[in-house]
């Protein structure tokens, strides 16, 4: 074998799966058709769930450092710091919950110094064309610049992005809606006057610092490549009915809004996370959150069946707890396009939309439906809220008065028992399966590597049943 798990893509979502597997004592190889890493500044935050992932990790303070620079860029091209549904800019952000502003480069620049810290191989220049799989591994035949090479380990995650060669070769299905809306956008460097950013009959010119672009009606036959300044100027002329100059498109972007998502995350021995398992609209950028999490949630899970030390059973929760959170994002985000359309119809539900988000709980409604943080798992033994959401970072305070954060606790991917003074004797039930720590301000709850509450105080009776479910 030449790994316990092959996780095709170096993308954000594979370097992190990978990362956790290493966490959990599995050994992963990374393989990615890029020769380099990718540049392409697609992602512009994260959201709080997965800033609480990669903080449990260790990542915060760079998290923080990148935010101030993200924070500013967001505030100027879209000319507001508030979040926004359907480019309706009036989400206050969550002060308990913060996201990240930052963009996808140097997340991924961070992730990959955090999954070569763990020590994660990552082969460049290896494209997957063909997957394998039997009772007891995958092969995976990889084209190089070297030639075709085999590949085999006892599973395979695919994050291998939308288009993913590996959801393809294994025979995942990939159900869903095509595209409502395109939308083609880059850093412009315009020639004159440019007409005002706004809604327009046909679709919307948006323009805010050097960003400019425009949403319209998905057609047959778009083009594929690379948005040219022609092609930029067609279509602003098309929707406003103004020429411009379009000198320069840097950076460009081109992206629909379809919304699939696998029928399921696993087939025997193969996964898929990230782009790979859904695609939707990049609308309240959602699509990393969705994928980082993926991998968070299977990461540990994966490891632990390789270590031998849990029953493979355990991996079909993978897609039982992240179906669900992936379903969420398609609907939302398809109610996001709807509401994006063109049309004087759109125009007044936008309005209605809009007022709705100007009371208090209507603002939190869109704000919660967008970051996650309600959406709890499932669990199979009875399991009352907080138990099935994730956990918040949170300060402990133990028995001496010192205080740490529960980040302090997490970053070696163990699962944790926090023990209030009146919960100290649980402590033998952790039996080396779980690290424990006392505290004296908070009751008594149980964490997955994954930060999700497993158990908390007030049910007595599960936390044997939780320990047994999630750590054998
Ligand atoms: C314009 C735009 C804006 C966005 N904004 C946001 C946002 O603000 N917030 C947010 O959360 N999300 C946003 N998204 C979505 C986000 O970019 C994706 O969800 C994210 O990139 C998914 O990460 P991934 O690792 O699953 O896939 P990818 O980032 O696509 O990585 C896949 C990797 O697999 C590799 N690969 C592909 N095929 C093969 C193969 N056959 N063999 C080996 N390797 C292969 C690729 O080279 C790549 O490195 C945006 C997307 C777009 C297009």
């Amino acid at each position: 074998m030449d790994a316990d798990v092959l996780v095709a893509g170096a993308g954000p979502v594979g370097l992190f799966v990978a990362a956790e597997l290493r966490l959990g004592g599995a050994r992963p190889l990374v393989v990615d058709r890029l020769p380099e890493p990718a540049t392409e500044r697609k992602a512009r935050g994260i959201g709080a769930l997965a800033t609480e992932a990669l903080t449990r990790r260790g990542l915060g303070p760079q998290l923080a450092e990148a935010h101030e620079e993200g924070v500013r860029d967001f505030a100027r091209d879209h000319g507001s710091a508030l979040g926004h549904f359907a480019g309706i800019h009036k989400l206050r952000p969550d002060e308990t919950r913060p996201r990240t502003h930052l963009w996808q480069p140097d997340l991924e620049w961070l992730l990959a110094g955090h999954a070569d810290a763990l020590g994660v191989p990552v082969r460049r220049a290896h494209r997957v064309v063909s997957v394998e799989s039997d009772a007891d591994g995958v092969t995976v035949v990889a084209e190089t610049p070297q030639g075709e090479r085999r590949l085999r380990a006892a599973y395979l995650v695919g994050c291998d992005g939308g288009r993913s060669a590996v959801r393809e070769l294994a025979g995942f299905g990939f159900p869903g809606t095509p595209p409502l809306l395109r939308t083609i956008a880059g850093e412009v460097r315009f020639g004159g006057p440019v007409p005002p950013a706004g809604r327009y009959a046909t679709g919307a010119f948006l323009h805010g610092g050097s960003l400019a672009g425009v949403t319209e009606p998905a057609r047959d036959g778009e083009p594929d490549g690379p948005v040219t300044p022609a092609e930029l100027a067609a279509a602003i002329r098309r929707v406003t009915g103004t020429d411009v100059v379009v000198e320069e498109v840097r950076e460009p972007r081109r992206f629909g809004d379809q919304a699939r998502q696998a029928d399921d995350y696993r087939r025997g021995r193969v996964f898929l996370a990230g782009d790979a398992a859904h695609v939707h609209s990049p609308s309240g950028g959602q699509g990393l959150d969705l994928g980082l999490l993926d991998a968070a949630n299977l990461g540990w899970k994966l490891a632990a069946v390789v270590r031998g030390e849990m029953p493979d059973t355990l991996l079909d929760s993978y897609f039982r707890e992240r179906g669900p959170a992936g379903a969420a994002v398609l609907r939302n985000t398809r109610a996001q396009s709807a509401l994006l359309a063109p049309g004087p119809q759109v125009d007044a539900l936008r309005e209605i939309v809009g007022e709705l988000m100007d009371l208090p709980e209507g603002n939190r409604y869109f704000a919660e439906l967008l970051s996650g943080v309600p959406l709890g798992y499932e669990f199979p033994y009875p399991a009352a809220e907080p138990a099935g959401l994730h956990s918040p970072d949170r300060v402990l305070v133990d028995d001496a008065g010192r205080e740490t954060r529960l980040s302090d606790h997490t970053r070696g991917g163990r699962g944790l028992l926090v023990l209030d003074c009146d919960h100290r004797d649980h402590r033998d039930l952790a039996d080396e399966r779980v690290d424990t720590v006392p505290v004296t301000n908070t009751e008594s709850f149980l964490l997955r590597p994954d930060g999700v509450i497993a158990w908390a105080s007030g049910d007595e009776t599960t936390l044997p049943t939780a320990l047994d479910t999630w750590f054998g």
